[in-house]
Order: structure tokens, then C-alpha cells, then sequence
């Protein structure tokens, strides 16, 4: 893409009420637009961010059985009464509306109720399951404090799964392999090394839940963390019993602040009881289905991203979801040479199906870069008349500041998708 064509520009400041180092960071580069606290628009280069993301988690939510789909916003009351889910003195967070005829509707937080009374128009017998269904979908929350940015909107988009099972058996084996896949997402969109599985309160059903938690101090929640185990607990379970539990002595456990970028939960029969769930197993009995829920939170995880991996001039995108692969970056000369290079590097590079924003707007050098360095796509490429001269280009490491110069034959040829 043009930069020129962008229709965002980079800003000095963020918007003065914005105090959440990721939204003035995103605000700034042109990725997210503030409409209130708590409510951001994508940008077209926060669009392509996040639509990566999605690509992340959809590819192992594909490859644990995950069948994709997409509910409704808007709730039926009747069934949020029926898991005693409905009352504002129950669920605190509920964004409601009302039809003309007043009655009243939800807009959903979640979408345990609706995916369970619609499975059991499917689910009959032992072989209608396991079923594994998830969606990335709008969700409204009312939240008290919205004070940390994307990671904590009023609507934010959430990926959802949710698991069906005929026993515990069942259930435990996908629950590890939803947790090892929560894992290679973490680590593929570049922090896995500072996110712990980290044990939380579990309901009714299970003793614990898991939580993902990524260390920052722009998190919310306090956990203890093992470094040696590579686990934490959070703070709200911390006690003895949990210390038994998992063998650890609490002396080598060092608080930490985290966010919670995703989490499972084990959900027993909370809501196949309440909504009547029920499948018919091989000797006709009928029993209740096991269930599961599985959340990350796709625009929290692009603002944790932003906020731990940025530096004092800006984002610093990992390529697995950078919104470019390259910048490329035209330093104009008076004979119009550089540009017509740029420009043809512009079309090889795309035709060898390479992401770049091509920076061929009329401006002077420094703030090309300063705008390169706040929007942090990986790699940055120039040309200018000198770069001709010598017939390279000027390769330059986003992360790591490091420069090179190449062919463009040999830049083509070796650059690679880390
Ligand atoms: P938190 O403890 O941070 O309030 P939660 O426990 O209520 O979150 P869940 O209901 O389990 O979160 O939602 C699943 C995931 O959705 C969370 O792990 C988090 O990544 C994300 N999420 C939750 N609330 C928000 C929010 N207000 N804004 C953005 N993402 C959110
Ligand atoms: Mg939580």
C-alpha cells in the first residue's frame, strides 16, 4: 500500500484523557481511533494487525477441531434467567436494551447461554459429540475501570470456544490440548516468554481454571510466579492448599503484575443443567454434557503486544503480526531516480507476495523515519539516490537497529517470514 493512499496520519499526541501507554502509542501511529473510554475503532493498519491475530488463533483453534461460526449480540433474556445469569445484582457488567414493546434484550458478555440452548438442537445421542465451536465476536461489557487502552474496552472482540464432551475423560484431554494451543499462540505472536499459565479460581465445577498471564506492569492483576515451573498463581487463589496442590514453596514465588490474555475454564454441567443439554449414551441413558470455555482476548492481546513490545520511538511489531513485512521508505532526489526505483521495487516486491507500505509521500527524510520507527512494521527498506549510486538498498532491523546494505536481488531472495 501507498502511504500516500493511507488516509491516517501520525500524531504528536494522543487524545489528553488517554493515560494507557498502548491506546497513545496505537492513537498516535494511526491503528486505533478513540471514540470513548473504553470504545475504540480500528484503523486500517490496527485492522490489518488484529486480522492477523485472528489468523494466529484461528489456525490452532482449526487444528484442536474447532469449528468456527458466529453468534448474535443481541440476548434473549429468557435464557440468561435460566443459568441465573440475568440480574444486574448477579452480573454486574450487562449492557441491556429493550424492544419497542419494551421487552428487554442483552447484549452478550459472553455466549455460554445461547451456543448451549442452540447445541441442543443437535446434540441427541453419544455420537453427535465432541463438539468444539468458536467465534471471534463483539463483545459489550460495562466495564467500572476502562482505563488501560484496547486491553480493557467497554466492546472489544473475543475469540470464544466452547467444548462439549460426553464425560471428564473426554473433557480433560482437550482441555491440555487447548492449553498447548494457547501456548503456541502466545509464543507465535511474540510473548510467550513472559506468559505463564497461571492457576485461578475454578467455580463450581473445578477446583482451578487457567489463565494466560503476560507480565506488565500495565496489567491489572497480581500473580506469583515460579520461575522454575514456568507456572504462577494469581493472587485472588493464592493460599496453602494451592501451595501443596502444586508442590511449590511460596518463599521462591516472586509477585508480579500481569494481564490475562486468555483463559479456560472448566465448566462441568453449569450450563447444560440449567438449559437442558443433554445427549443419550450408549446403553440410552441420558446424561448431561461436560462443557468447556476458552477466551482470549484478540484486542487485548494486540495491546498487550503494543505495550510490551514497543521502545522510546515506538511499536515494534513482530512479523508473524506486523501489519507490513516491510517498509519501504523513498528519499526523493531532483532527477526523480529514486523514485522510479522505489517504485519498481514497490511491484517486485508485491508480486512476491510481500506486505509493504511503501512511504512515497513528499517529505523530508527524518520524519519518514521518525514516522517508520512510531508505526514499527519489522523491516525498513530505503532508497535514495545514494542507495542507487551504489546499487544496494538500505536494509535496517526495526527490533535491534542493525543496518545493512544488499541488492535488491539479494534482499528478494533471502528475506525471510520470521
Ligand atoms: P478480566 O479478569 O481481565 O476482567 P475476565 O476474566 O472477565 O477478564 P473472560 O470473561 O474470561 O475475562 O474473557 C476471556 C478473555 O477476554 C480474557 O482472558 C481477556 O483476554 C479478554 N477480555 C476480558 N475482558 C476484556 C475487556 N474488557 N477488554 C478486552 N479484552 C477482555
Ligand atoms: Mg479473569
Amino acid at each position: 500500500m501507498k502511504q500516500s493512499q493511507l488516509f491516517t496520519k501520525t500524531r504528536k499526541e494522543a487524545p489528553k484523557d488517554e493515560v494507557a501507554k498502548n491506546a497513545e502509542l496505537l492513537i498516535r501511529a494511526g491503528f486505533i481511533h478513540k471514540e470513548m473510554a473504553g470504545v475504540y475503532s480500528m484503523l486500517p493498519l490496527g485492522f490489518r494487525v488484529l486480522n492477523k491475530i485472528i489468523g494466529v488463533i484461528r489456525k490452532e483453534m482449526n487444528a484442536i477441531g474447532g469449528q468456527e461460526m458466529s453468534l448474535t449480540a443481541l440476548q434473549d433474556k429468557n435464557l440468561w434467567e435460566a443459568t441465573n445469569r440475568w440480574d444486574d445484582g448477579i452480573v454486574d457488567i450487562w449492557f441491556k436494551t429493550k424492544l419497542k414493546n419494551e421487552a428487554e434484550l442483552g447484549l452478550g458478555f459472553t455466549h455460554e447461554e445461547p451456543l448451549t440452548a442452540l447445541m441442543t438442537e443437535y446434540v441427541d445421542s453419544y455420537r453427535d459429540l465432541p463438539i468444539y465451536a468458536y467465534q471471534f465476536q463483539t463483545k459489550f461489557r460495562n466495564e467500572t475501570r476502562a482505563k488501560s487502552g484496547i486491553m480493557r474496552g467497554r466492546e472489544f472482540l473475543m475469540k470464544d470456544l466452547y467444548s462439549f464432551s460426553k464425560d471428564e475423560k473426554e473433557h480433560e484431554e482437550f482441555y491440555e490440548k487447548a492449553k498447548k494451543a494457547y501456548g503456541n499462540i502466545f509464543n507465535e505472536v511474540g510473548i510467550g516468554d513472559r506468559t505463564y499459565v497461571t492457576f485461578a479460581s475454578g467455580g463450581s465445577f473445578s477446583k482451578y481454571s487457567h489463565e494466560f498471564q503476560t507480565l506488565t506492569e500495565a496489567g491489572e492483576d497480581t500473580i506469583f510466579v515460579s520461575e522454575e515451573k514456568k507456572i504462577a498463581i494469581n493472587k485472588e487463589v493464592l493460599n496453602d492448599e494451592v501451595l501443596g496442590d502444586l508442590g511449590l514453596d511460596k518463599s521462591s514465588l516472586v509477585e508480579k503484575k500481569a494481564v490475562e490474555v486468555g483463559n479456560i475454564f472448566s465448566l462441568g454441567t453449569r450450563f447444560s443443567e440449567s438449559l437442558n443439554l443433554k445427549y443419550k449414551d450408549e446403553t440410552g441413558s441420558e446424561k448431561f454434557v461436560i462443557m468447556g470455555s476458552y477466551g482470549i482476548g484478540s484486542g487485548r492481546l494486540m495491546g498487550t503486544v503494543a505495550e510490551i513490545l514497543s521502545d522510546e520511538k515506538g511499536l515494534v511489531w513482530p512479523m508473524s503480526i506486523a501489519p507490513f513485512h516491510i517498509h519501504l521508505i523513498l528519499l526523493n532526489d531532483k532527477e526523480n531516480k529514486a523514485s522510479k526505483a522505489a517504485d519498481e521495487f514497490y511491484v517486485e516486491l508485491a508480486r512476491k507476495g510481500i506486505e509493504v507500505l511503501y512511504d512515497d509521500r513528499d517529505l523530508r527524510a527524518g520524519e519518514k523515519f521518525a514516522d517508520s520507527d512510531l508505526i514499527g512494521i519489522p523491516v525498513r527498506v530505503v532508497i535514495s539516490e545514494k542507495t542507487i549510486a551504489e546499487n544496494v538498498v538500505e536494509v535496517k532491523d526495526r527490533k535491534t537497529g542493525e543496518v545493512h546494505k544488499v541488492s535488491q536481488e539479494e534482499f528478494i531472495r533471502t528475506f525471510g517470514f520470521k
